[in-house]
């Protein structure tokens, strides 16, 4: 079986988490041959070398300044160009990277490289020279005909190397080595532009000290407010005529404009054939795998940027710009694409979502029956942070953040957590924000609408 693996080299130097993933979930297949292929400048040749010590054969590296400055589009045309040269019958990428946070470049390679998708893989059940099955962070057992490219989820650990573990072999390929056409490439090749980027403050708000007697009357006070703010939510501002995939974005097509029209999410072709027709500005897809599958393969189909994971979304005169947080939320970048219809992924939670979800941190490992008990007094569900996923307290599913879900539910109850930046750009959408903590000076009560000075021990007598 042969077997490439995307990997890309982090801002610190290691290799993206969820690429770790995938390159150890590469090694278990049996008879695996596996090859890693990277892009970037000359100097990922050393990082890439370490990681055959692991057990690649070979690497294969794509530089030349024709590549740079990159978006999703790009890179996947570029990745796609190397893979001709790359006998390949399984291809595994990482769900997304730290760095852009899209998950865009695997669904657009498995159009340009004519691979069968997989997306948020958690498990491979079954392969075959056939076929390969797997089981999803949805929890659908799904098959793809060989080839396939899977996106993998943060699910293994990369093993270490051993003392007697060998390196394999890096080659370097440039644009003309790929007989890359320099138009599809680099900046020059990219749809999507930034336009302006600028600190992250979204998540911030004035948090308001409470006591643990009043949280049952400020969590129904807080979802009977926000039910009614969703529902007047829309300010129109533009003409543009906006394409929304399914009902879950009209919210953000309505924030900028009254000329919205509804396609549904059920054909390729057809859907295909609805935006080519249709004329529109922009078009909108939701958050969920299929949602974001279809886009990321529409836009490679199409040649159309695609900007991912949208917060807000506004007008400037008959343009769509879109905003997202950038650099593991640290950044807002506001984003504008060079072809039309613009498109974007918004981030919006399934309607199966409750409306108040309660999440435990490792502050609260110790008081799970607690959490669980609140949970259910105001039936809502749990969530988790990743160190209670790493503890092995609470199941990955569960985690919220840059390696977990992005959640918006009426009300986010924190307990036990400690407001980590990665946490936070999973939740700061929530409608309001109640932390409990016994450390006052604890991050999350900056990104809290409400806050308890206690621990979460303190709360069980709310339940008495
Ligand atoms: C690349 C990368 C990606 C990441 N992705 C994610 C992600 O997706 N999601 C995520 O959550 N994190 C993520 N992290 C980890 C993140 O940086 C934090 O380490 C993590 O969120 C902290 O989890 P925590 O708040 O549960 O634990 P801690 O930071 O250990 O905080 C525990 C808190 O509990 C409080 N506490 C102590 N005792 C009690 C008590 N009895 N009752 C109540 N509170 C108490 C403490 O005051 C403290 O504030 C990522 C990190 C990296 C480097």
């Amino acid at each position: 079986m042969r077997v490439t693996v995307c990997v890309r080299q982090g801002l610190d130097g290691e290799i993206n988490p969820f690429d770790a993933a995938a390159y150890e979930v590469a090694l278990r297949i049996p008879d695996a041959e596996v090859t890693l292929l990277s892009m970037g400048p000359l100097g990922v040749r050393d990082f890439l070398l370490r990681l055959t010590r692991l057990g690649a054969r070979r690497a294969v590296l794509l530089s030349d300044a024709a590549f740079a400055g990159a978006d999703t589009l790009a890179t996947a045309y570029a990745l796609s160009m190397a893979l001709k040269k790359i006998p390949t019958d399984l291809l595994l990428c990482g769900r997304q990277t730290l760095v852009g946070d899209t998950g865009q470049t695997g669904p657009m390679l498995s159009v340009l490289a004519k691979l069968a998708p997989i997306t948020e893989v958690m498990e491979i059940l079954s392969c075959t020279p056939q076929a390969v099955c797997c089981r999803t962070r949805t929890e659908q057992t799904l098959t793809a005909p060989l080839p396939a490219l899977l996106t993998v989820e943060r699910v293994a650990n990369l093993r270490l190397p051993s003392i007697r573990s060998r390196v394999g072999e890096v080659e370097v390929w440039s644009a003309a080595d790929i007989a890359a056409d320099p138009a599809r490439c680099g900046l020059a090749g990219s749809p999507t532009r930034v336009v302006e980027t600028r600190e992250n403050q979204s998540g911030r708000r004035r948090c308001r000290r409470i006591t643990p007697a009043e949280l049952p009357a400020v969590i129904a006070e807080s979802l009977a407010r926000q039910r009614q703010e969703r529902s007047e939510k829309n300010a129109v501002n533009s003409s543009l005529h906006i394409l929304t995939v399914g009902e879950a974005p009209l919210p953000y097509a309505y924030s900028v404009s009254a000329n919205v029209s509804v396609l549904s999410l059920v054909d390729e072709e057809m859907l295909l054939e609805q935006i080519r027709s249709a004329d529109a500005d922009a078009v909108l897809f939701g958050s969920d795998a299929a949602s974001k599958l279809m886009a990321a393969r529409v836009a490679a189909r199409l040649g159309l940027g695609l900007c991912a994971d949208c917060t807000a979304l506004s007008a400037e005169g008959d343009e769509l710009l879109m905003i997202r947080p950038a650099l593991a939320g640290s950044l807002v970048a506001k984003i504008k694409s060079r072809t039309r219809p613009a498109m974007a992924t918004v981030r919006t939670t399934g309607s199966s979502e409750a409306a108040l979800l309660v999440a435990a941190g490792l502050g609260a490992r110790n008081a799970l029956p607690v959490v669980e008990a609140l949970a259910k007094r105001f039936s809502g569900t749990l969530a988790a942070t990743r160190r209670m996923v790493d503890e092995g307290f609470m199941p990955y599913e569960l985690q919220v953040g840059l390696t977990g879900r992005t959640v918006a539910p009426a009300v986010y109850l924190a307990v036990g957590v400690s407001g980590a930046v990665h946490h936070i750009v999973g939740m700061q959408r929530s409608g309001t924000v109640i932390a409990v903590n016994p450390d006052p000076k604890a991050p999350i009560f900056d990104y809290a609408d409400f806050g308890i000075v206690a621990t979460a021990e303190e709360l069980a007598a709310l339940l008495s």
